[in-house]
């Protein structure tokens, strides 16, 4: 599963950060987490097509997460999509996407499918699965949980190959769940998948928190998930901000993490205060006391989102090819 960070500031756009946008693509799905002002150009350059994207999910309707919703879905007309695109998100998101691209006079030529969204709903989107949880902001806001499919068991090639199973379609047909038959030195041989194919393997997951206090319903829709992608406004130097205005810190996001046993931490919604890259390191070395390898990512970086590792995509492909991690 692949993690493009779009826009990873809070509240407005710096000439460091855009807005929150992150792009989770798996397979021929994506799921935009977020859709902050003036995503469609966060894009350019990047892995992510405006037209590929299934659904968009919004934790809660505060712009800076939502306000890039009408520009998106009139470049994606404009660039000519036709099939239809969900949009998801707490209970007044019908009435907030309604209004919006009713405020100009430019109508889409693609279905818009709204579906409103509540503590512990699920969503189909595609071969991906999205659960939501409630937490703790203000108002609405809802964290997202995205899960893949089940991925095949490992394939044992040694095995295979000391079974003197050539390799090529009777490998595929294994792997397919397939009993084959093979003839070795006149001697026919029926081989099971079983035989040479692990039982199935979780797919991938990533949790997406939004905004909020620390909250135990994020470690919980964490549990074991590959990636938990956490807001983190703020850092312990301003650790009162962030209980006034119902925020974390990185350290806060790092214990939930923690809690939830998760592979990696991303920490996004970087208050727009810190733009100094010593500010950054501070707050990055808060959150790697609790959680070692801890990541705030920059705007257009990409990750393969893999079980208890993570890696850069390849430069090439939109990723700045570097995983930042404690120091
Ligand atoms: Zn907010």
């Amino acid at each position: 599963m692949r993690s493009c960070f779009l826009g990873t500031g809070g509240s407005w756009p710096t000439r460091e950060r855009n807005v929150l946008s992150i792009a989770l693509t798996h397979s021929r799905n994506t799921v935009l987490l977020d859709c902050g002002e003036g995503t469609q150009r966060q894009m350019i350059g990047s892995p992510v097509s405006p037209l590929k994207i299934d659904a968009i999910v919004v934790t809660h309707l505060h712009g800076d997460h939502f306000l890039g919703i009408p520009g998106l879905v009139q470049s994606m007309s404009l660039n000519g999509r036709k099939r239809p695109l969900m949009i998801a998100g707490p209970s007044s998101i019908h009435a907030s996407v309604e209004s919006s691209l009713s405020s100009t006079v430019f109508r889409p030529g693609f279905e818009v499918d709204v579906r409103e969204m509540k503590d512990g709903d699920r969503l189909v989107v595609g071969s991906l699965t999205v659960r939501c949880a409630s937490v703790e902001h203000g108002i609405e806001a809802l964290a997202y949980r995205v899960d893949a499919p089940p991925r095949p068991g490992f394939f044992d090639r040694a095995k295979a190959e000391s079974m003197g199973i050539p390799q090529g379609r009777l490998w595929g047909d294994l792997q397919r769940g397939k009993t084959i038959r093979s003839n070795q030195g006149g001697v026919d041989l029926e081989v099971r998948p079983e035989q040479i194919v692990g039982p199935a393997r979780p797919g991938l997951s990533v949790v997406y928190s939004g905004d909020t206090l620390p909250h135990g319903s994020v470690a919980a829709l964490s549990r074991d998930a590959d990636a938990l992608i956490h807001e983190a406004t703020f850092s312990d130097r301003h650790a009162d901000l962030a209980r006034d205005y119902l925020h974390s810190t990185a350290r806060e996001a790092a214990e939930i993490a923690s809690e939830a046993g998760v592979g990696s931490l991303f920490l996004v919604h970087i208050s727009p205060r810190y733009s100094a890259p010593d500010l950054i390191d501070e707050m990055r070395k808060e959150a790697c006391e609790v959680f070692p390898g801890a990541i705030i990512p920059s705007d257009g970086e990409c990750f393969e989102i893999g079980r208890r590792t993570n890696k850069p995509c390849k430069p090439e492909d939109g990723g700045a090819g570097a995983v930042r991690t404690c120091r």
